[in-house]
């Protein structure tokens, strides 16, 4: 197959770092996603992250990535709902909210509860 040399892809290089225990104020705060003064994607993790179940952390970690791509496609606007739907898209497993409010590939609550930041 030949490739169109003249289309460059979209490529989303993500940086992944721990932070500190000051950014999760709340409970159910365990990741977030942000674009640094350089351009850069980085998805901050919590500490909380090793405690939590692997559905969780997959679940989790598949959220933020989506929030990354949704930067990438200059929806800058989305929502956290939209967040799970693209994740959903990418992944092929919906996203749902354990009794603690905390995302999970396992059942749960679907959507994301109203209550939460949309
Ligand atoms: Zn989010």
């Amino acid at each position: 197959m030949m490739l169109n040399r003249s289309i460059a892809p979209k490529r989303l290089i993500v940086n992944i770092r721990e932070g500190f225990e000051d950014e999760f104020p709340n409970y159910r705060d365990y990741a977030y996603t942000y674009i640094d003064e350089d351009g850069e994607y980085i998805i901050v993790y919590s500490k909380k992250m090793y405690q939590a179940t692997d559905p969780s952390i997959r679940a989790l970690m598949r959220h933020e990535m989506a929030h990354a791509l949704h930067f990438l496609n200059d929806n800058d606007d989305h929502s956290e709902q939209e967040t799970d739907d693209l994740a959903e898209q990418a992944w092929g497993d919906r996203i749902y909210y354990d009794e603690d409010d905390i995302q999970t590939l396992e059942h749960g609550k679907y959507p994301r509860p109203l209550y939460l930041h949309q």
